[in-house]
């Protein structure tokens, strides 16, 4: 479905941060990217998302190879850590504004619109504005404005990094529970090792530019591959 094949990517021509990516990713699966910082797992995202092109090696979706094809054009959505919510668009506008630039028709729009309100148990804060909304509530509308277009998967990137710890908590299993409902393909990037391991089908381990290990959360725990895995997803609490 999504198939890195020999991906690697230099900004500057010289340092490869992504060494030799090869993954795929299968329909409705749930795969977070694992690592510390800056071992490439952003710059995977973007390769992905289409805001960078890979220096080698191609990316497929659903078989189509993606490298010349642009961002807008890859039905892939996205959920930042920092919301990147319109400030001047009430809650319902912003949700409904990926619908709007593709030219949806107005009754889809509206019907489509409310329903990703209620999925994500906003149905009362249509006429909001973000800044009148809590950090959570916040990202369930950039989850819902993910969504609402369907694409073929999401990509998140630490998408509840500003989150504090409870919050962060109940918001993974509603993002768990959303996926299984409607059986997205998710890629989620995150350094924390709990949260990949709870809520992932598979855990892709990156360090320094390259995927250590691949695998089911159990698997990774109980039989990592090498050092740094072991020490990398032992160090959960
Ligand atoms: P973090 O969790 O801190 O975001 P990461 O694992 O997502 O880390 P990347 O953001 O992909 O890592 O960064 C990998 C390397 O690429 C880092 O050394 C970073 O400095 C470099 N890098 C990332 N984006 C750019 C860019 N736009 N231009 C130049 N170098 C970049």
């Amino acid at each position: 479905f999504v198939r890195f094949e020999n991906v690697q990517k230099s900004y500057d021509g010289k340092t490869l941060v992504i060494k030799d990516l090869n993954l795929d990713i299968f329909k409705g699966e749930f795969v977070s990217l694992l690592g510390p910082s800056g071992s490439g797992k952003t710059t995977a995202l973007m390769l992905l998302a289409g805001f960078e092109p890979p220096t080698k090696g191609t990316i497929h979706l659903d078989g189509r190879l993606l490298n010349s094809v642009p961002a807008y054009h890859r039905n892939i959505g996205l959920v930042f850590q920092n919301y990147a919510l319109f400030p001047h668009l009430t809650v319902q506008e912003n949700i409904a504004y990926p619908l709007r630039v593709r030219g949806a028709p107005k009754t889809e729009v509206i019907d489509r619109s409310r329903k990703m309100l209620d999925m994500v148990r906003l149905s009362g804060f249509g006429g909001r504005y973000p800044n009148q909304l809590s950090g959570g509530q916040q990202q369930r509308v950039a989850v819902a404005r993910s969504l609402v277009f369907d694409p073929a998967l999401v990509l998140m990137d630490e998408p509840l990094g500003a989150l504090d710890k409870k919050l962060r908590e109940e918001m993974q299993l509603e993002i768990r529970h959303i996926h299984e409902q409607i059986g997205i393909t998710v890629v989620f990037v995150t350094h924390d090792q709990d949260e990949a391991l709870t809520m992932s089908d598979r855990v892709a381990v990156f360090d320094q530019g390259r995927i250590q290990q691949v695998d089911y959360p159990a698997e990774l725990y109980e039989r990592p591959g090498n050092k740094f895995v072991a020490s990398f997803v032992g160090e959960t609490n």
